[in-house]
């Protein structure tokens, strides 16, 4: 342990090294360009004059203002131009990044492994510009993210530097403590860490504030404090990725499937899904490779991305998602579908939704998504926009053809640069969007909206559940209430009323038809013995096997019924007046033959009267009609009783 501090006091760590003259530091032309830019009046004329005296910063220049990115259409060839289109301030980074390449070859520090050090920078310069054009545009120019890539770890550089020997010794401690961090054994050793000296350079140098918080934590973003989804929390996940990435490539073949599948889950935080990952991770690899030519720095072969991907397993390692948030949504427990062609997107929402409680289900398109939505009821679905099969947007519109569906509450996500097309997504019946990449609060936050929604929903739903069982209930006992009001409680044959509405409905039809309709007006022959000699419940027996008899004895389509005490009537559709007389008669023979089993072993036999009418001209109304049945039964008891009479 050296016994230095970083920043105590005035003098600082940096304060020191620089006494050490071991710095690696600008020379030559480099130094020359950096001193004309600490001037306020420098033209850029006089910067690209001092650049053009060292051919290989030239062409290095104007490579770098060459990169697919520089909004410039026509190719810049001279240095001049360069300078013009990179500005000074960005052709200051630049040179310095450039020239310490190659001011640090000579080394004396026996384990430092130049060309890995260099290597294993290109690439994270590389790959730093390449996601700042297509992820985090805008936040910082990629020729910036490339300088900020480049001097990622300067500080190593530096540390090596100074104490060749002490950093050797921690080289080779790291190599047998695999587990342990490089900045751990830093701190041992001299009681600072190359990140917190990388600040303290890029700070001598001037370089933009937050590029110095970036370069202090972009190695563990965890130890950042950045607001997510902010301009300094992309650039930083940014460079990380860039690092990852870098590290991976330089990687042995056999530890890199591994750390593809941890890539794949980082990128995902930054809202880069896998396709998009394996085109710009080729790419990279190949800027990397015309790089490595041009500073003369060996970079290794790499297979193709989507090789490594394939071979990745996409399962996330429980360290790439501890740190998210367990909260999310967790007040009401949903069902959640997830629906996203990106395997790594399916996974870190999984992760999120799981450690809140939620229950989750998974589909890589909106086909598969609607063929799981019957069995699992989801209560909310996170749809992609864009997939294979079936996108979004058709998914949304198939959904909500179903009425059973109609209160899915579902989530679009989409990418910023498609929310002017939203208004097709809402009109497919989506009830709100994302934008990738996902804000874990913005999404707690929305889910808590949608979770009040769907709990309002399913009370409503039980309310009406509730409604609708109690009119049912309802329903079933009016329907037997009614039963009951026009049933004759001691035969079961309809009552009075009952008889009344059946006469009513067949005298309409017959009116209507000009179909036949007859009557028998029925009572039973000196009812009052059976009483007399039996009592009243022996009685009621006698009257309920004569209600059976008359039951079994009429046509199907005809109706018996009780009109009350010993008195029947049977309704008879269709039967004509002619026939009339010979069916009576066979009714009042079935009652006159049966012998009713009565107490005590004693069988009686009863008679009955009957006065039928048959609906003719001279009979307007079903009460004249009745009444000519009634007068005619009267004539059958004086006439002696157990007759009918007809006419
Ligand atoms: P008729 O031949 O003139 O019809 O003589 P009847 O005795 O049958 O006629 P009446 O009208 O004088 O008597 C009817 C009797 O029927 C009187 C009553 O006690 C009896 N009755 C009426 N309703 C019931 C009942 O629900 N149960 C019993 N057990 N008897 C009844
Ligand atoms: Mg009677
Ligand atoms: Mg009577």
């Amino acid at each position: 342990m050296l016994g230095r501090h970083v920043n105590t006091g005035r003098r600082t760590i940096l304060d020191e090294l620089k006494e050490h003259g071991q710095l690696p530091s600008p020379r030559g032309a480099a130094l020359h360009v950096l001193q004309l830019c600490q001037k306020d009046d420098v033209t850029n004329q006089e910067v690209a004059h001092a650049i053009q005296a060292d051919p290989a910063l030239s062409a290095r220049l104007i490579k770098l203002a060459n990169a697919p990115v520089s909004h410039q259409v026509r190719p810049i060839v001279s240095v001049t131009d360069a300078v013009t289109v990179l500005g000074l301030n960005t052709v200051r980074q630049i040179v310095l990044g450039i020239s310490l390449i190659d001011s640090s070859r000579q080394l004396s520090c026996k384990n430092f492994n130049y060309d890995n050090f260099w290597s294993h920078s290109l690439l994270r310069a590389v790959a730093a510009q390449s996601l700042v054009i297509n992820t985090c545009a805008g936040v910082i120019p990629p020729e910036e993210a490339f300088v900020l890539g480049l001097l990622g770890q300067v500080g190593i550089l530096a540390m090596a530097a100074s104490y060749p020997d002490e950093y050797s010794e921690v080289i080779d401690k790291k190599k047998l403590l695999a587990d342990v961090g490089l900045n751990d054994l830093e701190r041992q050793k001299f009681g600072f860490d190359h990140n917190q000296l990388s600040r303290e350079m890029f700070a001598d140098w001037r370089m933009p504030a937050v590029f110095q918080s970036v370069i202090l934590h972009f190695e563990d973003p965890s130890t950042a404090t950045y607001t997510e989804g902010g301009r300094d929390w992309c650039l930083l996940h940014m460079l990380h990725v860039a690092d990852f990435f870098a590290k991976m490539c330089l990687a042995e073949n056999s530890a890199r499937s591994k750390m593809m599948s941890k890539l794949v889950f980082k990128a995902t935080r930054l809202g880069i899904e896998s396709g998009f990952l394996i085109e710009l991770g080729d790419r990279a690899v190949a800027d990397w490779a015309d790089w490595g030519r041009m500073f003369n720095i060996r970079v290794s072969k790499m297979p193709e991305m989507k090789a490594l991907l394939d071979v990745a397993p996409l399962v996330p390692d429980p360290s790439d998602i501890s740190h998210l948030p367990s909260t999310v949504g967790s007040a009401f427990k949903l069902r959640i579908l997830l629906v996203d062609d990106d395997h790594a997107v399916l996974m870190v929402l999984k992760m999120l939704f799981d450690k809140a409680g939620h229950t989750v289900a998974l589909a890589k398109n909106g086909k598969e998504a609607l063929t799981l939505i019957s069995s699992f009821m989801p209560q909310v679905i996170l749809t992609d926009w864009m997939m294979p099969e079936m996108d979004g947007v058709e998914f949304c519109r198939a959904l909500r053809r179903k009425p059973e569906w109609r209160n899915i509450y579902v989530f679009i996500l989409t990418a910023q640069e498609s929310t002017d097309r939203l208004v097709e997504a809402f009109e497919a019946g989506a009830n709100d969007y994302m934008t990738k990449p996902l804000n874990t609060k913005i999404l707690g936050a929305r889910l808590g909206a949608a979770q009040r929604v769907v709990q309002l929903q399913e009370e409503l739903e039980h309310d009406r559940e509730q409604l609708r069982k109690f009119s049912r209930e309802l329903a079933e006992s009016n329907k037997r209430f009614q039963q009951l009001a026009l049933t004759d409680d001691l035969t079961g044959l309809p009552n009075r009323r009952s008889a009344n509405e059946h006469l009513a409905r067949l005298w309409a039809v017959a009116e209507r038809n000009h179909t036949p309709l007859s009557c028998l007006m029925i009572d039973i022959d000196h009812f009052k013995h059976v009483n007399d000699s039996f009592g009243h419940k022996a009685g009621d027996h006698a009257l309920r096997e004569v209600a059976k008899i008359l039951q079994l004895s009429i046509r199907k389509q005809d109706i018996a019924c009780r009109l009350g005490g010993e008195e029947f009537l049977v309704l008879c559709p269709d039967l004509p007046m002619d026939v009339m007389g010979r069916y009576a008669e066979r009714l009042r023979s079935s009652v006159a033959d049966h012998l009713i089993e009565m107490s005590a072993g004693k069988q009686i036999k009863l008679t009955i009267s009957i006065g039928a009418a048959s609906k003719m001209p001279g009979l307007s109304t079903s009460e004249m009609f009745l009444q000519q049945a009634d007068k005619r039964l009267y004539q059958a008891k004086s006439k002696g009783r157990n007759l009918t009479v007809i006419e």
